[in-house]
């Protein structure tokens, strides 16, 4: 039984890996031509290979998509955030079981980081659903840019897929999901969106915030003031009064105020030193690191970090030296396994700190070699 956290929306809660999967169904019929627009532009030719005797929509070359696709009969869904790349597979799974009579046309994303959209390619192709994405990152994505996207600057995985429209802030969602808007919420990433139903007073905030703080600012490990538009992000968040918030990461909470205090408080400490916050970011980025390589050595943990670019900026940032980051130099060599790289030597001190917290842990079956776990 699948439990909706208010009628018509469903959250599939995932963990850090991979971010949450929201998904918003609404029930059909909605008759021979879909609903009244949006969706039903899509919607004009071919019988439904279900057997319903309704329309089926028509995929890119024009046949019948058979199981996925708009049907008369069934309703429509949504997912907003489609998880990590290495969990692709069982979001499709699970999708399929929390779409039953709906068809899932359309994938959203609120940002394009790999724990939100790594599951995009993936689920368009099952379902034949087109994926909407931030402006911000239309034309990098579009073009499979690395050097625009985020996933070569943070050493991360994500499968290329391929954006069909702008999500426009300011704008709502395609019907029938048009009770929803879309909020321009930049900081933790400067392309990101939030969503908001005024009816049932519902955000569903990404990594803008979660129940115990927010994201790691990206902008500011490379030298762009990025503190002040976090702070806009919350101060949008508190001006919609959400009666809940389904966040990026964990269990959706009601307790709306008590986590924009925490999240503010979390706010000044980053902003009285930046430091803390490039060393908060480095840790996290490790930890996440090993979570996608589900396991991997203390030495393939260190390399990983010396040849991945975000590594040397935050070391920057860390050793007091960022304010003085120019804009020329924010655009570094990216450093190979042959240059010697002092973020290399600076991480092994984080690796222990994170290993006495428990956040990481030694694979203790693994013999003399350590190699290290997600805690
Ligand atoms: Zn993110």
């Amino acid at each position: 039984m699948v439990k909706e956290w208010v009628p018509g929306v469903v959250v599939l809660e995932r963990g850090w890996l991979s971010s949450n999967n929201v998904v918003l169904r609404v029930p059909g019929p909605f008759g021979p031509f879909g609903p009244p627009s949006g969706a039903a532009a899509q919607v004009n030719a071919g019988l439904c290979a279900d057997g319903h005797g309704e329309y089926h929509r028509q995929d890119r070359e024009g046949g019948d998509v058979g199981g996925g696709g708009v049907c008369g009969l069934n309703g429509l869904a949504m997912v907003v955030d489609t998880g990590h790349v290495r969990h692709a597979a069982q979001t499709v799974e699970l999708l399929q079981e929390v779409t039953k009579g709906f068809d899932l046309f359309a994938v959203v994303n609120t940002h394009l980081h790999s724990d939100h959209c790594g599951g995009n390619a993936a689920v368009a192709e099952r379902f034949n659903a087109q994926v909407l994405i931030p402006p911000g990152d239309f034309e990098a994505a579009r073009a499979w840019d690395e050097d625009r996207l985020s996933f070569k600057e943070t050493g991360q995985c994500c499968q290329a897929f391929v954006p069909s429209a702008r999500l426009m802030p300011g704008s709502r969602l395609p019907q029938p999901f048009d009770r929803w808007e879309v909020h321009a919420a930049p900081g933790h990433d400067p392309a990101s969106i939030i969503l908001f139903d005024p009816a049932s007073r519902v955000v569903i905030s990404a990594d803008a915030l979660w129940e115990n703080g927010f994201g790691i600012v990206f902008p500011e490990l490379q030298g762009q003031d990025a503190f002040a538009e976090v702070e806009a992000s919350l101060d949008l968040i508190e001006r919609l009064k959400p009666a809940s918030v389904i966040p990026g990461h964990g269990a959706p909470f009601t307790d709306v105020a008590s986590a924009l205090t925490r999240a503010r408080a979390r706010l000044a400490h980053f902003r009285r030193d930046p430091r803390r916050h490039a060393l908060h970011a480095a840790k996290a980025l490790m930890v996440f690191r090993v979570m996608e390589a589900e396991r991997m050595s203390l030495d393939e943990l260190v390399q990983w970090a010396a040849v991945t670019p975000i590594f040397e900026r935050i070391r920057r940032v860390a050793e007091g030296d960022g304010a003085t980051l120019q804009e020329s130099e924010r655009e570094l060599p990216v450093p190979t396994a042959a240059t010697a790289n002092p973020a290399a030597d600076w991480v092994r001190p984080l690796i222990e700190e994170l290993l006495r917290a428990g956040s990481l842990k030694k694979d203790p079956v693994a013999g003399t070699a350590v190699v290290l776990m997600a805690g």
